[in-house]
């Protein structure tokens, strides 16, 4: 049986913080406010998969109050996805997910992303896709006010 989930997210941008962005870090003038990395494209691929999965969402496994998870690197609530995952002998068939920002380009960085978000999935860059748009100046984002993400994944048992 095959099961597909969608995740989004959206972080605010400041300036003087890390971009981190699909478990790497973009050379960028501002990153997002949080008490997170930010990382809204692995947070966006964490409800997809838990969509996927029928668990819920990211708030549930990793509510901010949880000091467990305080902090933590975005690649390590992929890894515990990864492992509710396998309890459950399901496996991620192909993640495709867009970031939208208008800054920076991204493109360059896909490569080194995909292969960040394979390793904590422990599955093949091959089966995970991004791809990169601007919100053509429009709204928050269009302003760089703002980052955003979304994801599918496919799952199968
Ligand atoms: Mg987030």
């Amino acid at each position: 049986m095959s099961r597909s989930g969608i995740g989004y997210d959206l972080h605010r941008l400041a300036a003087g913080r890390k971009l981190v962005l699909g478990g790497i870090e973009v050379p960028f003038e501002k990153g997002p406010v949080g008490h997170s990395d930010g990382d809204a494209l692995a947070h966006a691929i964490c409800d997809a998969l838990l969509g996927a999965a029928g668990l819920g969402d990211i708030g549930t496994h990793f509510p901010d109050t949880d000091p467990k998870w305080k902090d933590a690197h975005s690649l390590r609530l992929l890894e515990h996805v990864r492992s509710l995952l396998e309890e459950r002998r399901l496996r991620i068939m192909n993640l495709d997910a867009i970031v939208i920002t208008e800054r920076p380009k991204l493109g360059p960085h896909f490569s080194a992303m995909r292969e960040a978000l394979a390793q904590a999935l422990g599955i093949e860059a091959s089966r995970i896709n991004l791809k990169a748009k601007t919100n053509e100046g429009v709204g928050a984002v269009g302003r760089g006010e703002a980052i955003a993400a979304q994801a599918i994944a496919t799952l199968e048992s």
